[in-house]
């Protein structure tokens, strides 16, 4: 069979649409242009597959046969692009997975100000315009200690505006040890160019002294700065200096001293086993004079950058013109102001906050958790899974605790008809998707990330992507 006779057997346009509305009346709410473009699509589709020489009986370009295809086809086109995805992976803090949940007050908070006019600018008080900037900034002061606050759009952009504001020009000494390049091309030298301000390297990798510090200041020095080391660990022969001597240090040459805390933390984890960072409160009782953290990591927060610090520093801040760029919007201070209020008590931020609860989470609960959900699942699903428990480890992430281990219990899984690595493939592609972890030949599910409105619906995305893997083969 000539490819132009198949050609011509492929339907057209409109009589695609006709047939597809009648097969699957459900359509009929999509767009009228997107459906004909979409329909055109899936047809070049079917042309490539012909000119490759995949198609050649004309018997298998009949309409009625692609109507269900096609169908699915348009469902997946036609879908928001941003959707709601399962986290079994059990890192809490997931980049790629929007980073924080937010905590019921603050989903509350957020859809209040979202559906409705609010006092983002307006001083209700004095009947006058009013600062977005003051919305947070009292509890932030009582929370951390700092005399001042401002939010900004994310971590990156507070660091960017520490430094535009007071170093442009100048010389700012950091630790080659914390020339970190965080996820996402965040790279503090390469900021630090893009700001204006001239960065001065000191110390060895592993190990930088208060000497090394003090012997770089000169004329057009302004300011030390710490950069949190993030996603990696130093390990074995190393040494930082303890802020308090940096502090001492910075003010006695008259030099500001600088935090990026990266995740930044109003509470503490040792009860979780992770180290004892220091807190935002204690990094500013060590004299840092600004203070910059993300929002969404362990603060369990929206996408947001929050510094505190000196009233006279943030006051200059928050006059840079650059601040305009970078400010928040009101969806962002509603989440923010409810996720901090709840750290008024922190027993209470640790059971609100699920960022909190999941870091928190003992390990005796997880064992609980991933039993009832091994014992749920091999009554739904477990013709079709070989399911166990294991015993592991989850990750804070963000950038959060590298490398330290909570401690964990998973719940695998072994399709009886493919591998786990199809069953990975095939679990992106159901509704909603479900990311876990694969470890040797099992998939795994963490509960530590899991929320129980996920749980009831494993059995059935397990389903979709076993249907989906097996027709893949
Ligand atoms: C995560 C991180 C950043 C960037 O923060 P965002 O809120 O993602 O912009 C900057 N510095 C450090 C040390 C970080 O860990």
């Amino acid at each position: 069979m000539d490819q132009h006779t198949l050609f011509r057997a492929i339907p057209g346009v409109d009589e695609t649409k006709q047939s597809l509305l009648a097969y699957d009346p459900s359509l009929a709410h999509c767009p009228r242009e997107s459906l004909r473009t979409l329909i055109a699509e899936y047809w070049e589709g079917q042309r490539a597959r012909i000119r490759a020489g995949k198609l050649s009986d004309p018997e298998r370009l009949a309409l009625a046969r692609h109507l269900p295809l096609l169908g699915q086809f348009l469902r997946e086109r036609l879908a928001p692009r941003l959707k709601k995805v399962i986290n079994a992976t059990g890192v809490v803090v997931h980049t790629n997975l929007g980073r924080s949940v937010l905590s019921a007050e603050a989903q509350a908070a957020v859809a209040l100000a979202a559906g409705g006019y609010c006092n983002l600018e307006l001083d209700l008080r004095q009947g006058s315009r009013g600062s977005r900037y003051s919305l947070v900034e009292e509890l932030l002061q009582t929370l951390t200690g700092a005399e001042a606050a401002l939010v900004v759009n994310n971590n990156a952009a507070a660091v960017m505006l520490m430094l535009d504001t007071f170093c442009q020009g100048y010389e700012v000494i950091v630790s080659r040890g914390e020339l970190v390049e965080i996820g996402g091309s965040f790279r503090i030298p390469a900021v630090m160019a893009k700001s204006g301000a001239i960065l001065k390297e000191v110390g060895a990798t592993n190990r930088t002294h208060l000497f090394d510090y003090a012997e770089a200041i000169g004329e057009k020095t302004r300011a030390l700065m710490r950069v949190h080391t993030s996603n990696f660990r130093v390990v074995g022969f190393h040494a930082r200096v303890e802020l308090s001597q940096l502090a001492e240090l910075a003010h006695n040459n008259g030099l500001l001293l600088l935090e990026d805390l990266g995740s930044g933390s109003l509470i503490r984890f040792e009860e979780a086993g992770l180290p004892g960072e220091p807190t935002v409160q204690e990094t500013i009782a060590q004299g840092a004079d600004l203070v910059c953290f993300s929002g969404d990591k362990v603060l369990g927060g929206p996408q947001a950058g929050i510094v505190v610090g000196k009233a006279e520093l943030i006051a200059q801040m928050k006059k840079n013109q650059l601040a305009r760029a970078l400010r928040c919007d009101k969806l962002c201070y509603a989440a923010l102001e409810a996720t901090l209020r709840a750290y008024r008590e922190p027993d209470q931020a640790k059971t609100q906050i699920p960022t909190l609860r999941r870091i928190l989470m003992t390990k005796a609960e997880l064992k609980a958790r991933a039993e009832a959900l091994l014992e749920m699942l091999t009554e739904a699903v477990g013709e079709r899974f070989l399911l166990g428990l294991k015993e592991d480890v989850s990750r804070v992430g963000g950038g959060a605790f590298p490398q330290y281990d909570l401690p964990t219990w998973l719940v695998t899984l072994k399709p009886r008809a493919f591998s786990a690595l199809a069953l990975k493939k095939a679990l992106l592609a159901t509704t909603p998707p479900l990311l876990g972890r694969l470890e040797e030949d099992a998939f795994c599910l963490d509960p530590r990330t899991l929320e129980p409105c996920d749980e009831a619906l494993l059995a059935q995305v397990l389903t979709q992507a076993w249907e989906k893997a097996r027709l893949a083969r």
